[in-house]
């Protein structure tokens, strides 16, 4: 960067610091409740206090701070909180390394953040903060809980959980990618474990309904979510096992028209039935060993496709019920307990798993669809066809065979249609220090108890130790694990883990309705005002965790009965990615772009800008310097037209009567008129337009100012493109450069300082959202008193916009001959004329008479004849 460039540069770290200091003393951007008010909720998802925020932060909350502003010009009563997700495992860990306690930790990180993000000048209502580790917040979800547990709705049990030996903590599926812990990339192994689920899948019908009825989500979301729910239809159906018919395996198949084709079943090793199917005592041990060795596996393991499949031929057979053959059992890694009945009904002619297992195993394959022409048979066919080799279903189609099928089964009294969802229950206990507790309790006589709720909140005890080794650190909490029955008022243990933080994560947006209640998790009439969020705004890391857990949540809350919606957020907007030299910004790549640096340098409008300019929001955004320097650029050559023709702007007000008071309170010209605004408003560039001095020069750059408001506010309104709706901006202060040159000395001075004020007014009413500092200090130096964010949004004035030419049809008899451009307000006689004379039109009237020409002004001419 050379230093003379430097020295060019507008005063920005007095501006941003002074902007600040005022919005935050008038207190601008708080707001309440306003019945019969619109109102827009607009939320950023709400960062985990690592202590510094970084460039994807920057990003993300300049969208949304951009959203939440033009929301406030366009009158909505805008809620746009922030707090803090500041339960979790890096405030342990920084326990463990360096001595200091978690909560000092969180929230010297979380001061820390605060102060960054109010140097970006974010518009939040900093009166609504809240962070999810104060009691005053858990307090409520620890109710919630209670209220679940009386519902069924959260259960303990003994399962098979993912665990992350580096984490040393229980791993929800979703929390675990391609075997490897999403946090720290540990590989994941299985452990047995006690813990409590949330019955997620009671929801899964309406979860996946739901994906139907939210427009304003990004289809690859709702697309993952239908995924990650995984919701499939089949049959059920009981599985005899020959020679006894005390036992019957029952199985899921989501193929029930293919039953011609089993030709052996496997069951998960983990199955309750194989006990009772192992002949002696050799096959048990047999069967142990098995055991032993898949209990190794993580699911995603058993479940890869390109790993060979491992099984254990029982001495037990099964009898298809279709073709009343004997065929094999096994047991089988890629069966898992977990999903279906833990019994699938092998068929390995359509299915490739199977056929894989099949020729690993040497057993029978039988095609029950007809190939298509040519096909090598060389795996599985999965496609469409005609049924064969299947008895009573051979000739239909797979659809009404699987019908049929079906039908037969129930018939039969074996089985029924059922429908199967690939969700789980999503486990919530974590053997963590920093996070909620479970307000339970365990008596020796009366069994898990829950707290009561006048003893809530159950309150994290401070003094603990962090060792990161082993179980629950609260285990370890004498005061903390001994308590007293809330039942028979005896001894009982507490329940030593505490909830998954994204437990908290699934309802903050509801307490920032009303932060401070103290009687209940929101304050109803505060969250019917508000809820649901108009405009979500985060990355799509998010797309199945988070996003399906808040949805989940606040559908419990509504059949709590606490809630009126459905649904937690009405769209949401996907932020791409911030790269830097083809990857993600990451320490050890060492391509870490500093947002602290990025403001000390450029300042935060520049920063602002840049991110929102370099890529449509759903984009990954590609880091480079030239474009901080092109942004920085941009708002220095406003800030500098601005005070080099400060005295001519600012003499259009006094020219045009500064006696009206407040100079042009309303502000942008050209909008004021259609909302009955006072006089002292539009009266700049509506002069120049109607007295025509300047001539065509002024009424094209009249249109450009008109046209550059209608496609910013398109482009934020429709699709989000914030880099195009800036490009327009751009394209303006150009037009602006241009026609301050040109209008010098063609066009009366007070005309020409009007339109230049208009469209001066313009550019900081449009460029405000993004880089509000500047756009506010410029705004005041015009003479205005009142925020720039109290000004209503602009409209386009449609008088500017005509075009000035309009194309005129010319019929003869009814039929198109030619065509003319005119101007709009051409005259009719002038056009008649034109018509007539066109070199087109000319031959159609040669040898005949015109009887009538009749002139649609700015459309059309049609002129009749005879012969
Ligand atoms: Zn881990
Ligand atoms: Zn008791």
């Amino acid at each position: 960067m050379a230093l003379d460039d430097r020295q060019d540069r507008y005063p920005f770290p007095e501006i941003e610091a002074r902007w600040q200091k005022v919005w935050a003393d008038r207190k601008q951007f708080k707001v309440t409740e306003e019945p019969g008010r619109p109102k827009y909720y607009c939320l950023e998802m709400f960062p985990y206090p690592s202590g510094r925020i970084h460039m994807g932060h920057v990003r993300v909350y300049a969208i949304g701070d951009l959203l939440a502003r033009y929301k406030w010009m366009r009158g909505f009563n805008v809620l746009h909180p922030m707090g803090w997700d500041a339960f979790g495992l890096p405030a342990e860990n920084a326990a463990i390394d360096n001595g200091v306690h978690p909560a000092v930790w969180t929230y010297e990180n979380i001061d820390n953040m605060r102060t960054q993000l109010r140097r970006m000048g974010i518009s939040y209502d900093w009166d609504r903060e809240v962070a999810t580790c104060d009691p005053a917040y858990y307090k409520w979800e620890q109710l919630i809980f209670i209220r679940m547990l009386e519902r069924g709705l959260a259960y303990r049990r003994r399962s098979r959980v993912n665990w992350c030996p580096s984490c040393q903590t229980v791993l929800a599926n979703e929390q675990v990618e391609a075997g490897r812990c999403w946090r720290c990339d540990s590989e994941v192994t299985i452990r047995e474990i006690d813990g409590w689920f949330f019955k997620i899948t009671d929801y899964a019908q309406e979860l996946l309904d739901w994906c139907d009825r939210l427009p304003g989500w990004p289809e690859r979301v709702l697309t993952m979510q239908r995924n990650w729910i995984g919701r499939s239809e089949g049959a059920e159906f009981a599985l005899p096992v020959a020679g006894r018919p005390d036992l019957r395996i029952p199985i899921f198949t989501t193929r029930p028209d293919t039953s011609f084709g089993m030709t052996y079943a496997v069951l998960a090793p983990e199955h309750p039935l194989v006990d009772g199917l192992a002949a002696d005592a050799a096959e048990r041990s047999r069967i142990d060993a098995f055991r032993a060795e898949v209990a190794r596996e993580t699911e995603i393991e058993r479940l890869a496709t390109d790993r060979p499949k491992r099984g254990l031929r029982l001495t037990a057979r099964a009898v298809n019920p279709f073709t009343e053959r004997e065929i094999p059992l096994f047991l089988a890694d890629y069966v898992l307990m977990g999903y279906g009945t833990g019994a699938i009904m092998a068929v390995p002619g359509e299915d490739q798993r199977d056929w894989d297992f099949a020729k690993a195993h040497d057993l029978p394959i039988v095609a029950t669809v007809k190939r298509p022409e040519g096909w090598a048979d060389d795996q599985a066919y999965t496609g469409d066809g005609v049924k064969i080799n299947s008895g009573f279903l051979d000739g239909l189609d797979i659809e009404a065979a699987k019908r049929k099928a079906i039908d037969w089964l129930v018939a039969k009294g074996l089985g029924q249609a059922k429908v199967n969802f690939r969700l789980r229950d999503w486990g919530i206990s974590r053997q963590r220090y920093w996070g909620a507790p479970i307000p339970v309790l365990y008596c020796e006589k009366d069994g898990m108890v829950p707290e009561r709720e006048e003893n809530l909140p159950v309150v994290l005890p401070r003094d603990v130790q962090i060792s990161g080794k082993g179980g629950s650190p609260l285990a370890e909490v004498a005061s903390f694990v001994n308590a007293t029955c809330p039942k028979c008022g005896g001894r009982a243990r507490r329940d030593t883990d505490t909830m998954d933080t994204f437990v908290e994560s699934s309802w903050y947006f509801l307490r920032y309705c009303s932060p401070t209640y103290d009687r209940g998790m929101f304050e109803p009439g505060a969250a019917a005002y508000w809820m649901p969020v108009d405009q979500y705004i985060g990355g799509i890391e998010h797309a199945v965790l988070h996003l399906l857990y808040a949805r989940f949540y606040t559908k419990v809350l509504r059949d709590l009965g606490m809630l009126k919606v459905d649904e937690p957020f009405q769209a949401l907007l996907s932020q791409g990615m911030v790269i830097k030299d083809g990857a993600k910004m990451s320490k050890s790549k060492g391509n870490v772009v500093d947002p602290d640096d990025l403001i000390r340098r450029y300042g935060a409008d520049t920063a602002r800008l840049f991110s929102l300019f370099a890529a449509p929001p759903e984009k990954d955004l590609d880091w480079n310097d030239r474009g901080v320097e092109g942004a920085s650029r941009f708002l220095n050559r406003v800030w500098r037209f601005v005070h080099a023709h400060l005295a001519e702007l600012n003499g259009a007000v006094a020219g045009r009567g500064a006696a009206e008071g407040e100079p042009s309170g309303s502000a942008g010209a050209g909008r004021g008129a259609a909302e009955g605004e006072p006089s002292g408003s539009a009266v700049a560039g509506r002069g120049a337009a109607e007295g025509e001095p300047g001539g065509s020069a002024a009424r094209a750059f009249r249109r450009t100012i008109h046209e550059t408001i209608r496609k910013v506010t398109h482009d934020i309104e429709h699709d989000f493109h914030f880099n195009t709706a800036i490009s327009a901006v751009m394209e303006l202060v150009n037009a602006l450069h241009d026609f301050e040159r040109v209008s010098l000395d063609t066009m009366p001075r007070p005309a020409r300082a009007a339109l230049l004020r208009e469209a001066v007014e313009t550019t900081l009413l449009l460029l405000g959202p993004v880089s509000p500092h500047i756009t506010e200090e410029l705004w005041a130096a015009l003479g205005h008193r009142e925020s720039l964010f109290k000004q209503a949004w602009p409209r386009p004035d449609e008088t500017a916009l005509a075009r000035d030419e309009v194309e005129i049809v010319v019929q003869v008899d009814g039929r198109v001959r030619g065509r003319l451009t005119a101007g709009v307000d051409a005259r009719e006689a002038e056009i008649r004329e034109r018509a007539l004379a066109d070199d087109k039109v000319r031959p159609w009237l040669d040898g005949r008479q015109v009887a009538k020409v009749v002139v649609v002004p700015g459309r059309l001419v049609n002129i009749v004849t005879r012969g």
